[in-house]
């Protein structure tokens, strides 16, 4: 049996169960499709994939290429629409199955059924890999999920650690099926310049997190430092990998036990976990709202401000702006990345200093960060702005206490703005 595994935000060999279960026929392809609307722009000016995190993901496809041919494999990238894409694939190899990985987002479910219904003689799995739990190990069903982060956390903190192990790589992979043709990698693109100090690829995931863990041990001061604005080991820095499926959240608990195990647990050790309980729960809700996270008034029914991209983009440079807002900015458009904290600052400035609507923030985000997760990113403007999962309906931050609190002697304001 010929099985075709379309990748998506599943970029790695470790702990993969879509691999995995793509690899029991006797014959494989593994296909990524590069979709040109990433690079088209969207209502609000911004295409979907900005330069950062396209950077990210083409290193990304590269490792995973070189990573497959160790296995007599190959990652066959092509540059077109998946739903013209995958099902062309799956009909020119005659393949009797495909597989990917379950969707974390409306848009990219929808993407799925119409490649399923191109291929009704095909089987079509959806195999999870991008959350910690399968959706069968949940103890409510998905349309009862807990409507706030707390309730869901209390009701999944203590999981049966055997059925989150992670699964190890692949030791041997079938034959390749016959390709179909030349791999198109010179052909595509290389939108913007990036300056991210990220790498793609699952080996400098592993490395990354092989340092922050085991060799710096920076995650027993986690919980005093990850508020800090600007500080490569305040915080795990571990999301672009995620994000991309670079590295497994599950692999990354397992990391976090074993630390625990071998060399100390605190507040802080397990204050990772906790985090990495919040990217979870937002990945369910995204899944449970469908639509709605991407809608204004959320499921609450609230009013948010104005969607006047321009003047958005021109408040973002204003000089009457907040110095902090503008560095962030900065930050954000030249790196790809920004602390939790200055993500939660500038959501907050956005739409209760700027007024505007949350999703034009959102956006901007989309675009910019080297770390966009759909349902997080999504899922927190929502938080922010009360239309999401916050039980206080919005969280506005006061900037002059930010600033006396996280830069009290201006240097993240000096850095990024050069004068503040
Ligand atoms: C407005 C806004 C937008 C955001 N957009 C994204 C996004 O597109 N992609 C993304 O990965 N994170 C997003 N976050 C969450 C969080 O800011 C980042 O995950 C975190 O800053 C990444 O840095 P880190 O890996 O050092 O995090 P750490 O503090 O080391 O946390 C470890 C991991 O836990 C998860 N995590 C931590 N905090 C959150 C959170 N609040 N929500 C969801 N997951 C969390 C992430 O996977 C993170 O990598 C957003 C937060 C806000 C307030």
């Amino acid at each position: 049996m010929t099985t075709v595994y379309w990748l998506t935000r599943d970029l790695r060999l470790d702990d993969n169960p879509a691999l995995q279960e793509a690899a029991k026929g006797s014959a494989l392809v593994c296909v990524y499709m590069i979709d040109p609307r990433w690079f088209e722009p969207g209502p609000c000016g911004w295409s979907p994939m900005g330069p950062h995190r396209w950077a990210f993901t083409w290193r990304s496809l590269i490792a995973l290429d070189a990573a497959l041919n160790t296995l007599g494999q190959q990652l066959v990238i092509r540059w077109q629409r998946p739903e013209e894409g995958v099902p062309e694939v799956v009909k020119t190899l005659g393949a009797q199955r495909l597989v990917a990985s379950r969707p974390a987002a409306f848009d990219e479910m929808r993407q799925w059924q119409t490649i399923e219904a191109a291929l009704p003689f095909v089987r079509c799995d959806l195999i999870e890999t991008l959350t910690l739990f399968d959706e069968a190990d949940l103890p409510f069903r998905l349309d009862a999920l807990p409507d706030t982060f707390s309730k869901f956390r209390r009701s999944i903190e203590k999981p049966d650690l055997a059925s989150l192990a992670p699964l190890d790589k692949p030791a041997a992979l079938p034959a390749a099926a016959t390709l179909l043709d030349a791999d198109q990698r010179l052909a595509s693109p290389m939108p913007g310049q990036s300056e991210t100090p990220f790498a793609g690829g699952e080996a400098s995931g592993a490395d990354h997190l092989e340092r922050y863990l085991w060799k710096d041990q920076s995650i027993l001061t986690y919980k005093i430092t990850r508020n800090a604005l600007d500080n490569a080991s305040a915080s795990s820095k571990v999301s672009p990998w995620l994000s991309a499926g670079a590295l497994s959240a599950r692999r990354l608990a397992a990391e976090i036990a074993r630390f625990e195990g071998e060399v100390d647990r605190n507040e802080s050790t397990y204050w990772l976990y906790f985090e990495l309980l919040w990217r979870e729960y937002f990945q369910w809700y995204s899944r449970h709202r469908g639509r709605e996270l991407f809608l204004s008034p959320g499921h609450k029914g609230q009013h948010t401000g104005s969607t006047d991209a321009v003047e958005f983009r021109r408040w973002l440079k204003d000089a009457a702006t907040h110095s902090l807002v503008r560095a962030g900015r900065v930050q954000l458009e030249t790196t790809g990345y920004l602390s939790n904290r200055m993500r939660q600052i500038i959501a907050s400035a956005c739409i209760y200093e700027g007024h505007f609507d949350w999703r034009l923030g959102a956006a901007w985000f989309e675009h910019f960060l080297v770390d966009y997760d759909v349902a997080s990113n999504y899922g927190n403007w929502q938080y922010i702005a009360g239309v999401g999962a916050d039980p206080r309906g919005g969280r506005v931050f006061n900037l002059e206490k930010q600033v006396s609190q996280f830069d009290a002697d201006g240097s993240y304001r000096k850095r990024w703005l050069k004068a503040p």
